[in-house]
């Protein structure tokens, strides 16, 4: 699975002027390549040598590497709206789809490929153009302890110079380890809700609660809150920022709530976690609690893919079941009936917690759907 990982770089001010040179160089090379290659000219066999571009020659490589994937995903759409047309104008309907824009990079940026940049102690060379010569330079960064391992013992791809916000980050891709699935473990059971994030149960009778449901709505209103009054002022950019500001808290909220669910798996041995299909919510209405809260399926769906992804790197298997009457059914005489309050007790003499019971009936199913979301 590829991951990246994003460092800080802490230029001179001659490095700085050279990586901003490069990264302006880079998309205006990529965007006249991609000009002349929709203006009819095949790129496909063009090398360095016909490339007039203010680069290194490894640079000028990738973007021709990159103008040709930009051209062959933009011929490909064109090519699908003009099938659309021609089916459209069969039906002669008087509506008919507007080609795509020519695609065109407005970010500075630039891509090094990892035969052409090299991660040593806390420095990453690469080459730039120097008085018309391609120079390495070395430019001081600050990696984590966890980054220097990961750089050391994986396969790198290519690594990115992006502007992120005022300043200027590289972004390297890596190829991470997964682990070896194994079918012999524990399976567990996660239930996603609003009052309570996550519920896990696992196959050998242990239960935990994730999270804090309560803090997350306070945290929802009062965003809310902050948003209206700077829309009622009239304030679009600082709008956008409380958004933004709130995105990276609720992100950050499921990375944790995400590892803590797979760390506890880790340790009770689970090779299967389960999860509802949330896609699913929509059509079956009046059987998923979830369903009364449908603006709230898209966190749902997010906390799910970190879950999917950390779960992958420990080698352990994540299945959907189906969501229909999880929080309703008895898991020991079958019977389907709603929980009162916060408990659930079913005419056979079985009780338990309400926010337990989809957890525990979720890893008990057997009604796969699919070991992914089908968006
Ligand atoms: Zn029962």
């Amino acid at each position: 699975m590829q991951l990246s990982e994003t460092i800080k770089l802490y230029m001179t001010k001659e490095q700085k002027n050279l990586i901003v040179m490069a990264m302006n160089g880079y998309i205006s090379t990529v965007n006249s390549l991609v000009s002349v290659a929709t203006n009819g000219t095949s790129i496909s066999k063009y090398t360095t040598a016909d490339v007039d571009a203010a680069l290194p020659s490894a640079l000028t490589n990738q973007c021709i590497r990159d103008a040709r994937s930009i051209v062959n995903k933009y011929n490909k759409d064109c090519r699908k709206v003009s099938a659309k047309n021609k089916k459209l104008a069969k039906q002669k309907s008087a509506v008919t789809i507007k080609e795509p824009a020519i695609p065109v990079l407005k970010r500075p940026c630039c891509y090094i490929n990892n035969q052409n940049f090299k991660i040593k102690d806390n420095y990453i060379d690469f080459p730039v153009l120097i008085d018309g010569k391609s120079k390495r330079i070395s430019v001081r960064t600050s990696m984590t302890d966890r980054q220097k391992m990961i750089f050391a013992n994986a396969k790198l791809g290519t690594m990115r110079i992006v502007c992120k916000g005022n300043k200027i980050v590289a972004q390297v891709v890596y190829e991470a380890a997964e682990l070896q699935y194994s079918d012999d473990g524990n399976v567990m059971g996660v239930d996603l809700g609003i009052k309570c994030p996550a519920v896990s149960y696992c196959s050998d009778g242990s239960v935990k609660f994730y999270g804090n449901g309560r803090r997350n709505k306070y945290m929802r209103r009062h965003y809310k809150y902050l948003r209206k009054k700077l829309q009622k002022a009239k304030k679009p950019a600082a709008v956008i920022k409380i958004n933004n500001k709130e995105q990276r808290i609720m992100k950050d909220i499921d990375h944790k709530l995400s590892h803590d669910i797979v760390a506890t798996a880790a340790a009770h041995n689970v090779s299967v976690i389960k999860m509802e299909q949330l896609q699913n919510i929509r059509s079956t209405t009046r059987t998923s609690r979830k369903n009364n809260h449908s603006l709230h399926t898209w966190p749902f769906y997010r906390l799910a893919q970190y879950i999917e992804y950390k779960a992958k790197l420990a080698g352990i298997q994540v299945e959907y079941v189906n969501p229909a009457y999880t929080s309703q059914r008895c898991p020991i005489c079958g019977n389907i009936h709603h929980a009162n309050d916060r408990n659930y007790t079913c005419k056979c003499g079985f009780h338990t917690h309400r926010d337990l019971l989809g957890a525990r009936n979720i890893c008990n199913s057997t009604e796969y759907v699919g070991n992914r979301h089908t968006a």
